[in-house]
């Protein structure tokens, strides 16, 4: 595995810079590697549970503020989580005028995005100071276009001229600016994107993801017990497996390292001895054993069978089905299909109250012989490159259903071999991936 790297985007989330204490923990990884010289941090996170996030204490004065609400505790504690890191590490940097430009901004009815985007802000100016790197504005770098999405060109344009010849520097997460010079941010968690937009314009060798798990599982813990940790996936894996509801990255801080080939790293502030794991666009040069990457599922699916005699010489028969969906704005997950029987699997939320509807709309446009609704289906996705070309991997997870008495109602494997998808019945959805989940990973 390749372990010299020249040039590492390290981006700390909020509970790597919760207190004084997680910051000295994100320093030391920092100072260790003399290639961590981008660093992205988030706004101060939970200390513990049931603490309050910065950026909630701050969207929550903006809340108060338009509603004529009093404000002021809200603002005290922001300024307080602070101040306490401040003094925590006996740094001389002092933030009140900042806090004031945000205190009377607040006042005078600035915008949710310039508010929720200060706990970046001021935690980037406090790391800066700590760790004497330069700090630069991602509101002088990070650009969004008039339509409001995102300008990934002109965005890679401008920082990759300010960060080139660059040392380090400390550019804080979360936020960018519009075309009219007003702050906007991303959607919650998007001091990932940040980070994956920094490796890209700086070509780093990694991108260092800190947060407070030591990576991906190869399976939800609240499932399996002590799960192990994926050690390496590729982009395409965790798209299969984070669909099907695993995740612990912003899913829109993939793209910006996929299309440059860059490698995430997810790491542990808490654990950093842990390798964590590392997410890449291809797994050659790396050793990769395990059969089976991750194993994740979702319940809350339905099934819509339509059966009708002689249905395979019917030309156009499928098209009609889905334009039915289609029209009625209902997005299709499977279409698992027999000879006369076509099945078009739909999250149940989408079709709920809805089934009058859609019965009546295939009815008219297929004419088929039965309809059927069932509900309460739940999706095992079971993902692997190395999968493919492996013959009996399939037979080995039925064998391990077929043993625990958990009958299959759904088979659906992508011709790219990446992954087996099997529906079963809710009720036996956690011993189905318990059941997978032994006979492949422990
Ligand atoms: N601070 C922001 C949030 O809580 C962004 C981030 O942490 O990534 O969503």
């Amino acid at each position: 595995m390749k372990t010299l790297y020249e040039k590492k985007v390290v981006k700390f989330g909020g509970s790597s810079l919760a207190s004084a204490e997680q910051f000295v923990k994100s320093a030391n990884i920092i100072k260790a590697e003399e290639s961590r010289r981008f660093v992205v941090p988030s706004a101060p996170g939970k200390r513990f549970d049931g603490d309050t996030k910065v950026t909630d204490l701050l969207i929550s004065c903006h809340t108060k503020s338009v509603s004529g609400g009093d404000w002021s505790a809200d603002f005290t504690e922001i300024t307080s989580r602070y101040n306490d890191i401040i003094k925590g590490l006996s740094l001389s940097i002092d933030l009140s005028d900042e806090f004031e430009t945000i205190r009377e901004k607040i006042s005078k009815g600035t915008t949710l995005d310039y508010v929720a985007s200060r706990g970046e802000y001021l935690n980037g100016l406090v790391l800066a100071s700590y760790i004497g790197y330069e700090f630069i504005d991602a509101a002088e770098v990070i650009f969004f276009d008039v339509s409001g999405k995102f300008d990934a060109n002109k965005t890679n344009i401008v920082m990759s001229q300010r960060l080139a010849g660059k040392k380090n520097a400390v550019i804080p997460g979360f936020y960018g600016v519009n075309p009219d010079g007003s702050i906007k941010t991303f959607s919650r968690g998007g001091s990932d994107i940040t980070g994956a937009i920094v490796a890209r314009a700086v070509v780093a060798d990694i991108y260092e993801n800190w947060t407070d798990v030591s990576g991906f599982l190869m399976c939800d813990p609240r499932i399996v017990d002590n799960p192990r940790p994926i050690s390496i996936i590729t982009y395409r894996e965790l798209r299969e497996l984070s669909y099907m509801g695993a995740s612990v990255l912003h899913e829109d801080s993939i793209f910006p390292v996929k299309l440059a080939s860059i490698p995430i790293n997810i790491r542990n502030t808490n654990r950093p001895e842990d390798p964590g794991t590392l997410i890449v666009t291809s797994t050659d040069g790396y050793r990769t054993e395990d059969l089976i990457t991750g194993i994740a599922g979702k319940k809350g699916f339905s099934v819509i069978r339509i059966e009708k005699d002689m249905m395979n010489q019917e030309s156009g028969f499928g098209m009609r089905v889905l334009k039915v969906f289609a029209d009625l704005d209902i997005p299709f997950e499977h279409i698992p299909s027999g000879i006369d029987t076509m099945c078009v699997v739909v999250n149940t939320a989408d079709v709920k109250g809805r089934e009058y509807d859609i019965a009546s709309s295939i009815q008219k446009s297929v004419n088929p012989d039965h309809i059927h609704i069932d509900n309460n289906m739940g999706l095992v996705a079971v993902v692997g490159r190395n999968m493919a070309g492996q013959p009996g991997t399939a037979a080995r997870i039925f064998s391990a259903l077929a043993r625990k008495n958990i009958n299959i109602r759904m088979i659906d494997q992508g011709s790219s071999e990446l992954n087996i998808i099997i529906g079963v019945d809710e009720s036996s959805f956690t011993r189905a991936i318990k059941a997978i989940y032994k006979e492949f990973c422990s």
